[in-house]
């Protein structure tokens, strides 16, 4: 028995070695890949459930490391989280919008709003929106053409400069979404300090929303909850027609996910947008 044991304590300790050295192997080559600015952006666009217009999009960044390989966003962006590098990478990802959106005319005419995730760190940072606001004049992109998307577990630590940070977005015209709703805090007590244009429902209460009686009945009771609070409501990764069509249904405003598009280049969501249909 006690071999067993200490086999076994063995195998986890290598495991926990593994995961450490991979660990510091992917620190370093985001590193690497901040210098060489080799991280890019996608959009995804969210759309109008009513008329199926895309008003919105999402900007996605993706890395595509030496080896043509993409690193999912769910493993570098905590490692950029703790190593402080977030804050290099959001300037990235703002430059990176500022540069694909100077190849697209259409966008500044067309009313089109990108909305940015900003993590938890970032906002964190007192200069955050002066260097935002900084960032976006030099490409002539407006406060209002953009939407600061923050998750819900920004208000688990009640950070008073973040607060602050919150605040000041919508002064300068910022629209704000709050993101992955139902994964976070359980209090709401936010939501009377901020006003949040938008509030995105969480992937996991829209999954199989038409099979699911009680995805329905929390969906049902969030629309109405944040129409209350005078916010437009989204359904993160929408995948199927008959989803959409409940959440339609419910009065949620817009749907994003893979049933209308994936995350796609700059090229490709310019060619996109000229497609949409206009209402
Ligand atoms: P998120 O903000 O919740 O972004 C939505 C994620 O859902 C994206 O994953 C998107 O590709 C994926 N998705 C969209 N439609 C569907 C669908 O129909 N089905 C499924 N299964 N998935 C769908 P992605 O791009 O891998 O990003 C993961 C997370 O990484 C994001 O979650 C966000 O929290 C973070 N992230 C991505 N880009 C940035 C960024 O530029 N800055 C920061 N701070 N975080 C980012
Ligand atoms: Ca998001
Ligand atoms: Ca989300
Ligand atoms: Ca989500």
């Amino acid at each position: 028995a006690k071999e067993t044991a200490n086999a076994s304590f063995v195998t986890f300790n290598e495991h926990l070695g593994q995961d450490y050295i991979n660990h510091i192997r992917l620190k370093k080559k985001l590193k690497t890949a901040l210098f060489d600015h080799r991280l890019i952006n996608h959009y995804q666009p969210k759309v109008n459930l009513q008329n199926l217009e895309a008003t919105t999009g999402e900007v996605l960044v993706r890395w595509q490391d030496q080896q043509g390989q993409f690193i999912p966003p769910a493993h570098f962006i905590p490692i950029a989280e703790r190593t402080g590098m977030i804050n290099e990478l959001g300037r990235q990802v703002h430059n990176n919008i500022c540069n694909d959106l100077c190849l697209v005319d259409a966008f500044s005419q067309s009313g089109h709003i990108l909305s940015v995730n900003a993590s938890v760190m970032e906002l964190r940072n007192p200069n955050y929106v002066a260097q935002l606001l900084e960032r976006m004049s030099q490409c002539h992109v407006k406060p209002h053409q953009l939407e600061i998307e923050v998750t819900e577990s920004t208000f688990l630590d009640e950070d008073r400069i973040t607060l602050e940070n919150l605040k000041q977005l919508k002064k300068e015209g910022f629209a704000l979404a709050l993101d992955d709703f139902g994964t976070g805090y359980s209090s709401l007590s936010y939501l009377k300090q901020v006003h949040f244009d938008t509030i995105k429902i969480d992937r996991s209460f829209v999954t199989n929303i038409h099979q699911s009686k009680q995805n329905r009945d929390i969906a049902t009771s969030l629309i109405k909850l944040f129409h209350d609070f005078d916010c437009q409501v989204v359904a993160e990764g929408i995948e199927f027609e008959a989803e959409a069509d409940i959440l339609r249904d419910l009065g949620c405003d817009f749907g994003q996910g893979f049933l209308y598009a994936a995350p796609m280049g700059i090229d490709e969501y310019a060619q996109y947008l000229d497609c949409s249909p206009i209402s």
